[in-house]
């Protein structure tokens, strides 16, 4: 088991270090990073997510590649078209609703965003900032830029239904699935088009499948801010959708200042490759947590390893 402290280049969710567990079973290797601030009884998930990686493998994939989107945060107009440019990604996901701006800073922003991708889709994330009032007056400003969709208008699912009854924009489900006591609210309500998968809150790629089944709306899988080895378990979910009509948000090893993997998960024209990722040794060396990280983590992990034997009996 090793524990890694690997630096961001921009500040996300508060953290400048991401820290993580990595390690290696029969199946391959396998990653277990709940944030800091998350409590045992949400990182059981995590870890079952983890288990499936290295004990059990994944499910067969149905294709090779996956398509991803580039992610442009809050920056100003210029800075974002330069970040789609330099990607290469035919979709691109753009940060709006930003505590501190406004909606003319969106509205430039997103304009960057459809002159430098050209014909290519563009979505936005309002990462449930959003009144439904304020979803509706923005959107109805926004959809001039030929929106994908967009993602989180709302906090709650009761609002997000509210805004998806009276927009022709398409809206993702995000936190709603993730976060949510009940994943199936969202279709009870029809609060969503499509639904956001994550591979590690949501307890593996089994599990996503099943809600994707149950859900019954068309999957975007997108990352927790893993290294490369879990960008693979998120990789191998999309690879085994039956469907997969949207690119992923699986592009963010890039946030990261180094990695574990020789070769990253870094897109390519923006596809992904599907399969397991090696950590390398000299890399996961310069990776590794100080001992009292380290010792942190194992703590951790023992405990949530307790949760999680008594959860299965
Ligand atoms: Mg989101």
């Amino acid at each position: 088991m090793i524990t890694y402290a690997i630096g961001l280049k921009n500040r996300f969710r508060g953290i400048t270090v991401r820290q993580g567990m990595l390690f290696e079973g029969p199946a391959g290797w396998a990653e277990w990073s709940p944030f800091l601030d998350y409590d045992d009884a949400t990182c059981v998930a995590w870890l079952r997510a983890a288990r499936e990686a290295a004990v059990d493998g994944w499910p067969e994939p149905v294709r090779s590649v996956v398509p991803v989107n580039c992610t442009v945060p809050a920056v100003d107009p210029e800075k974002a078209a330069e970040i789609v440019r330099a990607s290469g990604c035919g979709t691109a996901k753009v940060k709006v609703a930003e505590p501190g701006q406004t909606l003319a800073d969106d509205l430039e922003r997103v304009e960057a965003v459809r002159d430098a991708i050209g014909d290519g889709r563009v979505r936005i994330d309002a990462n449930g900032a959003w009144s439904v009032d304020q979803a509706l007056r923005s959107l109805k400003e926004l959809a001039r830029f030929d929106l994908e969709y967009v993602e989180q208008p709302c906090a709650s699912v009761q609002d997000l239904a509210a805004v998806r009854r009276r927009t022709d924009v398409l809206v993702a489900a995000d936190e709603s699935i993730r976060r949510a006591q009940d994943p199936l609210l969202v279709r009870e309500l029809e609060a969503a088009d499509i639904a956001v998968l994550k591979v590690q809150p949501i307890g593996g790629v089994r599990a996503c499948l099943e809600i994707a089944e149950q859900i019954g709306l068309p999957v975007v899988v997108s990352s927790a801010l893993e290294t490369s080895v879990g960008i693979a378990a998120g990789v191998a979910l999309a690879a085994a959708l039956p469907e997969l009509p949207y690119a992923c948000g699986l592009a963010t090893v890039s946030m990261f200042t180094s990695e574990v993997a020789a070769q990253p998960l870094l897109p390519i024209d923006g596809f992904l490759p599907v399969g397991r990722v090696q950590p390398d040794p000299s890399l996961l060396a310069a990776a590794t947590a100080d001992q009292e990280i380290t010792a942190a983590w194992e703590v951790r992990y023992a405990r949530v390893e307790s949760l999680l034997k008594g959860s299965v009996g």
